[in-house]
């Protein structure tokens, strides 16, 4: 364990939104830092002990990324992030997949990046079926079954929810997947590094997911192709040279890269640690509040759910309201992607949440670097805010009936 885990101190402000990134672990940072100045080559230079080194570094970080997903290192694909690698994904299948057909099949919980880009497609004449969740946030795997149809060319469904943090049935859906010969996608960029993830036992065909929220650098990520059974092909996207084999030209992001790699590496060997320290702190911090304040409910259920995450609905009182009576603490009303258009949540929407509860609602992601004294600062922090808030503003008990 680092420095930084171990030292139980109270330090402002205290970060809550391991969803939307993560700090750099320390120990990934000091491996990146070399590759800035002495090894600086470009991993393409293949005359020179600079280009060796810096290719070496990066197919090294390669294997420990495979590593983490139980796949092989042929079959990463480096990219700016999980956006990329989702679009990549997506416009790569579409095009190649043309003579099957332009069914794809997906859920209204996703993240923007997999909304947008087949929101895209749509536009340009494919038939995306966005399938609805329940309560829980998890589909109904019967209604799965009988949206795939003969021209159905993809499913992109995502394994873990950025906002509540559900965990979706991959391994089931996967073998439909298989069933029905069809190829499957899945956003994992929550999922991976936290909770086991095997390419093989899952049965995917394509994996999209991202540094920034494994405690590695920003602006790099992977998209896992499947080699066999089946090798799936994509077309390219992008222009400009070889690199990584032709569908994600551009000299390599070689610092990025170590640091990605350094990440998988901590993220598998401290898995279980991880899992046990961080549960226990949301655990904590969930009981702490709601067994202390009325009217409280979490969004989504406690089962099938990341250990790290949890999404309350604090009735009666406005979110945004709340969150700036607790500028000392980092937590956020909904995916970073949505905050910026203050749009109320389509995920919390989609789980039947109506007006108010939507705007009722919080999200806390926790992560490697919190400690109990946060967590327990946090506990008191809400509940005088809520109890405050709530005397101050009683009309809006009223809205909510
Ligand atoms: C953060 C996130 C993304 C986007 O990842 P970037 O690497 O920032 O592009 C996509 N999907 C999910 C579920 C995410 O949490």
């Amino acid at each position: 364990m680092t420095k930084t885990t171990l030292n139980n101190k109270l330090k402002f402000p205290i970060y809550l939104d391991y969803h939307s990134t993560t700090p750099v672990d320390p120990r990934v940072f000091e491996v990146m830092g070399p590759f800035f100045y002495e090894k600086f080559g470009n991993a393409s230079s293949k005359n020179h002990a600079f280009g060796w080194e810096a290719k070496s570094a990066v197919e090294n970080a390669r294997a420990k990324i495979a590593t983490l997903i139980n796949a092989s290192p042929n079959e990463i694909y480096f990219t700016s992030g999980a956006t990329e690698a989702i679009n990549l994904a997506h416009f790569g299948i579409a095009q190649n997949y043309l003579s099957k057909g332009k069914h794809i099949v997906t859920t209204v919980i996703e993240h923007s990046a997999v909304l947008d880009s087949l929101g895209y497609l749509c536009k340009k004449g494919f038939d995306i079926t966005f399938l609805p969740v329940d309560k829980r946030g998890l589909l109904n795997l019967n209604e799965f079954e009988e949206t795939v149809r003969d021209d159905t060319v993809l499913v992109s469904i995502m394994t873990a929810n950025n906002e509540i943090g559900v965990i979706n049935a991959i391994k089931t859906i996967g073998e439909i997947c298989k069933k029905k010969n069809v190829l499957f996608h899945t956003d994992a960029t929550q999922a991976v590094g936290k909770i086991p993830f095997d390419v093989n036992d899952l049965n995917v065909d394509l994996v999209s997911f991202s540094s920034h929220k494994i405690y590695g650098p920003k602006g790099i990520g992977a998209l896992y192709i499947r080699d066999k059974n089946p090798k799936v092909r994509i077309a390219r996207q992008m222009f400009g040279g070889g690199h990584e084999k032709g569908l994600r030209p551009g000299t390599l992001n070689v610092p990025g890269i170590v640091g990605f790699g350094k990440a998988a590496e901590l993220c598998l060997n401290e898995m279980e640690t991880d899992f046990k320290r961080v549960k226990y702190l949301r655990d904590k911090l969930y009981k702490g509040i709601v067994t202390n304040l009325d009217d409280v409910f979490i969004n989504g259920t406690l089962k099938n759910r990341l250990f790290n995450n949890m999404n309350l609905c604090f009735q009666n009182v406005n979110a945004e309201t709340l969150i700036m009576n607790m500028r000392e603490i980092a937590v956020s009303t909904g995916s970073a992607c949505s905050s910026e258009t203050s749009m109320p949540s389509h995920v919390l929407k989609a789980i039947g949440l109506n007006k108010n509860l939507l705007r009722a609602s919080i999200r806390f992601g926790l992560g490697r670097f919190n400690n109990e004294k946060e967590i327990d600062y946090t506990i008191d922090k809400v509940i005088q805010t809520v109890n405050n808030l709530r005397a101050k503003y009683p009309s809006l008990n009223l809205q909510n009936n």
